[in-house]
């Protein structure tokens, strides 16, 4: 399975921008960012040409949700047979299981939900599922596969029930998916994705 080991924070530098990579150091002022701003920016401003722009925002959504070239060719081509590519290819990752986790708030960034899912520790519907790619549906019941353990209880913990969007219901240790995501709830995603519906297109 692939990997991608190359360090977190430089994603961010090189984007430019921050993409909330690393839970709460993201909000921190260890942040690399958050030290480095003016000169990050000073380069974004350098690669401001309408393809760059383009480039730039799929890299940004691609890095967000942790998803590799390949795979979000796929995610897009999914997205614009369903409808409207720029709102599908939203709804499309925010119903991968490890994104899930993540909106739960069993983890503290995606790539920390995507190795829970992969380590085998959640389970969908009664069901062991390891694939982070695994899209949920309404009335899925996601829970973590060992809930007594103490690291499911530090997880457990971790769930900000007023943070967690409307799609999902916390429970006590189980969470529901009571609704498929829609378009005003992906409203708040700090992504262009016109624009790369613009650079698919050409
Ligand atoms: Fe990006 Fe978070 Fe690293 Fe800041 S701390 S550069 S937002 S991953």
């Amino acid at each position: 399975m692939a990997k991608d080991l190359s360090p977190v924070c430089k994603k961010c530098r090189r984007e430019g921008e921050k993409l909330f990579l690393k839970g709460e150091r993201c909000l921190s002022e260890k942040c690399a960012l958050s030290r480095r701003g003016a000169k990050a920016r000073s380069r974004f401003v350098r690669r401001s040409s309408a393809y760059a722009q383009q480039l730039k925002e799929k890299q940004k959504l691609r890095l967000m949700y942790g998803v590799f070239e390949g795979q979000f060719r796929r995610f897009f081509k999914l997205a614009a047979r369903r409808g409207n590519p720029a709102i599908e290819l939203l709804l499309l990752l925010e119903r991968r299981l490890d994104n899930v986790i993540y909106r739960i708030g069993w983890a503290q960034s995606r790539s920390q939900a995507r190795q829970m899912v992969r380590h085998g520790h959640v389970l969908v519907s009664g069901r062991k599922v390891d694939i982070p790619s695994f899209f949920v549906k309404a009335d899925d019941e996601i829970e973590l596969r060992k809930p007594d353990t103490p690291f499911a209880q530090e997880r457990a913990e971790l769930a900000d029930e007023p943070k967690l969007v409307s799609w999902i219901e916390l429970e006590g240790k189980k969470a529901r998916i009571s609704r498929l995501p829609a378009g005003e709830d992906v409203s708040e995603v700090p992504i262009n994705t016109q624009l790369i519906v613009e650079l698919y297109s050409k």
